[in-house]
């Protein structure tokens, strides 16, 4: 089965197709943090889904070409930097450094560009964007010298967010960055500079001032992939106005259809509500480090449902995370010991990663995938336990498990056993020698409190990692 994937703009299951006439590269853009704080995990509940998205594009051979905005400048980057008494450059670069800190502990993948919008190159494309719509008349500026965008000059407006205009009657033109359908009009491209810009303007054909938000991401994903992309992604709270706005500069700057797919992932509830700082169940990354669970468990509670479902983050999801992650380690270690140094049999094919990686064909359902690697891990465990398996087999099962993991990448890494753990394994060997039983049981506690469970078998002593990890 080809990938099929939901398009925001038609509302249907589509059958994935890139444009380049190969059929290889794809290109795509995913809306980039804002770089005013510490990203949310709902920002990351959007960064891992497009993670998902190339992970497995890349799995059915795909060579995907992707950029990332970071937005470095707009009505909510000045506010904080001017309230926190920071130049806006200083600002931003803490929260820039501490996303991809981020992005590494959640083991996302790197895009291929990261530009960012006060870039000069991107700046000059900006107001290049601009004088285009300009000299079309499509866009205007207005007695408070800013530039906008006149929406009724372009038809196709209001479609990706299926926007009936004539209901919703826009009117007056709006300068913010966003706002609501019911606040609907001619939206600003370019903001001639107030008071409350403070040090941060560009020079223009129009005078001093700074883009918006909009024309941002334009701009970028143009320059950097043409007038022609093939994804474009983001949470579904930047379906209007930003996509839509988007759209319309972008089409009306390059005569060109600006997008193929749009993929929206719907958005991260905490305990069944809207995350917010008022209601104190709003969550960074480092929150949920510091209170002791791991970037892998954290991945994992926020790819494990279906991207257009609503997420509902609890306590609970990554307690259930953390053991999930157990039972996969447990098992992939249960076939690494069996494989030993045995070479995959090759008539053990038994297509798992295939099914796991169809079921990802069918608009990324990730729930669909999983359930195969679990039911894969049930019938394995039996197969082990009933002396049904041999080598040769459990290492084509390997095989299968890092195709999945290539995808999904949870595997611990930090499986590898320090050396103060082999050093208490050590001494609890020479005490179950010595039959000192009281002293092995002791020092099986240690190494319980360094993460790391114990079992005597008839091969001597075997380690399961139990808490911690990344
Ligand atoms: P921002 O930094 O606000 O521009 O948002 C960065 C990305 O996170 C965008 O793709 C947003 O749509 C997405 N996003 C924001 N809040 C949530 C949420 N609660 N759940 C899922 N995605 C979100
Ligand atoms: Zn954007």
């Amino acid at each position: 089965m080809a990938i099929q994937l939901y398009n925001t703009y038609t509302r249907e299951i589509e059958t994935f197709k890139p444009l380049d006439p190969a059929g290889k590269v794809v290109k795509v853009y995913t809306c980039g943090p804002t770089v005013y704080s510490f990203a949310h995990i709902g920002n990351f509940r959007a960064y891992l889904f497009e993670d998902l998205l190339q992970r497995q594009l890349e799995a059915r051979g795909f060579r995907v070409h992707r950029v990332m905005n970071l937005t470095d400048v707009d009505d909510k980057t000045i506010r904080n930097s001017r309230e926190a008494g920071v130049p806006l450059h200083e600002f931003t670069k803490k929260y820039i450094d501490a996303y991809f800190a981020d992005c590494e502990v959640l083991r996302i993948k790197r895009a291929d560009a990261y530009p960012a919008a006060t870039a000069p190159e991107n700046i000059q494309r900006m107001i290049e964007m601009i004088e285009v719509l300009l000299k079309k008349d499509i866009a205007y500026q207005a007695e408070d010298r800013s530039i906008y965008f006149r929406i009724n000059r372009y038809p196709d407006y209001g479609k990706l967010a299926h926007l009936n205009l004539d209901e919703l009657r826009p009117s007056g033109r709006i300068q913010q960055d966003d706002y609501d359908k019911e606040s609907i009009g001619d939206f600003a491209l370019w903001k001639a500079w107030d008071e409350k810009d403070g040090d941060v303007w560009w020079d223009s054909p129009w005078g001093r001032g700074r883009p918006g938000w909009h024309i941002e991401c334009s701009a970028m994903a143009t320059r950097l992939l043409g007038d022609e992309l093939d994804i474009h992604c983001g949470g579904v709270d930047n379906i209007f106005p930003h996509h839509e706005a988007e759209i319309a500069q972008s089409e009306c700057c390059t005569g060109h259809r600006f997008v193929r797919y749009w993929l929206h992932c719907a958005h991260l509830l905490v305990e069944g509500q809207k995350m917010s700082k008022s209601l104190g169940n709003f969550y960074t990354l480092r929150d949920l480090l510091s209170q002791g669970f791991t970037g892998r468990q954290v991945r994992y509670a926020l790819i494990r449902v279906n991207y257009r479902l609503p997420l509902n983050f609890t306590q609970d999801s990554l307690v259930e995370a953390r053991q999930s992650l157990l039972r996969i380690d447990e098992w992939r270690q249960r076939l690494a010991d069996l494989a030993g140094s045995a070479s995959p049999d090759p008539r053990y094919a038994l297509d798992s990663a295939e099914r796991f990686l169809t079921a990802l064909d069918d608009d990324l359902n990730i729930s669909a995938a999983l359930a195969e690697l679990f039911e894969q891990i049930r019938t394995t465990n039996r197969a082990i336990d009933q002396k049904e398996l041999g080598p040769a087999q459990a290492a084509a099962l390997l095989r299968e498990w890092e195709t999945m993991n290539q995808v999904l990448q949870l595997q611990d890494e930090d499986a590898r056993i320090a050396p103060e753990v082999q050093a208490l394994l050590d001494a609890r060997a020479a005490a179950r020698r010595a039959k000192n039983w009281s002293e092995s049981d002791a020092l099986r506690d240690k190494i319980a409190g360094l993460g790391w469970m114990v079992k005597d078998t008839k091969e001597g002593q075997k380690l399961t990692r139990v808490s911690g990890g990344t």
